[in-house]
């Protein structure tokens, strides 16, 4: 199996895409840490599903906006599994509303969750890794609203786009260590985040994707397990998964 003896660490793994990327991962053969904030089940169904189908998994509560959760969410992993090869910065949280509407702390959240989580987990991560001398793999979900916007979104555009921003940053700072980074833009995905639009918004949306439905998380986990496995010449990039949502 192209990933026996990896380990992987998917924050948010314990639900929609997080959850898709960490059952690729571990049936791929990689030891998998599942981390969660709240919802404790969900995380431990994910681990019994690995663990069934032979895999290994642990979860681990940690909220990502906390510099010091992610350090000790980077411990747990070692502790368990003693290396980590491949980080997945997947956690995120929509606030939306038009900016003449939108609070203080909805900006802030968003920026807190979806932006300063990936600095908080990859820089826990990045002494291990390179440490290990082994090189690695960072994938970072970002969004089709960080590279073309969406009205209502003007804080999650934003820290997607730094997400973006950041990943080919850190690409040039990583690439002579052999660490790939490199950002998964998701257009309209099926999971509990998109299930509370209004139908409406839901329809105009999937009037627009080529395809002509909506993703699902294991079309957005494929890239994820493809930048995890091969992918040795590709760093930088942000790939949309979109249906042809944004051309
Ligand atoms: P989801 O179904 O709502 O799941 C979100 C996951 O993130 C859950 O596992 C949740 O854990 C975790 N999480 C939230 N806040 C956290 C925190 N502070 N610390 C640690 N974990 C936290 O979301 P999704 O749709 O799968 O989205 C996953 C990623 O893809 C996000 O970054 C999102 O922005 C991005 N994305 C999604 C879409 C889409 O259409 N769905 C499109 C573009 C990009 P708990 O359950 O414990 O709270």
């Amino acid at each position: 199996m192209p990933l026996s003896g990896k380990v992987a660490l998917v924050t948010g793994g314990s639900r929609g895409i997080g959850r898709a990327s960490a059952l690729e991962l571990a049936r791929a053969g990689a030891a998998v840490v599942i981390n969660y904030v709240r919802d404790r089940g969900a995380a431990e169904e994910v681990k019994q599903e690995i663990g069934g189908k032979g895999g290994r998994a642990a979860i681990c509560r940690a909220d990502v906006t906390d510099f010091h959760d992610c350090q000790s969410l980077v411990e747990y992993t070692l502790d368990h599994f003693k290396r980590i090869d491949i980080l997945i910065n997947n956690a995120g949280i929509t606030r939306d509303n038009l900016l003449v509407r939108m609070k203080p702390e909805e900006w802030q959240e968003v920026l807190d969750t979806n932006l300063t989580g990936v600095y908080n987990c990859t820089k826990a991560c990045l002494k291990p890794m390179l440490k290990q001398k082994s090189g690695g793999r960072i994938i970072n979900m970002a969004s089709v609203a960080g590279i073309h916007g969406n009205a209502g979104q003007c804080n999650y555009a934003a820290a997607k786009g730094g997400v973006i921003a950041f990943t080919r940053s850190l690409a040039r700072e990583l690439g002579v260590r052999g660490i790939t980074v490199n950002a998964v833009a998701p257009g309209f995905i099926d999971t509990e985040m998109t299930s509370v639009l209004p139908d409406k918004l839901k329809a105009e949306i999937l009037s627009r994707i080529s395809l002509g439905r909506l993703g699902s998380p294991r079309d957005v986990a494929g890239l994820v397990l493809f930048l995890a496995t091969g992918a040795d010449y590709i760093t930088g990039q942000i790939i949309a998964v979109d249906g042809g949502l944004v051309m």
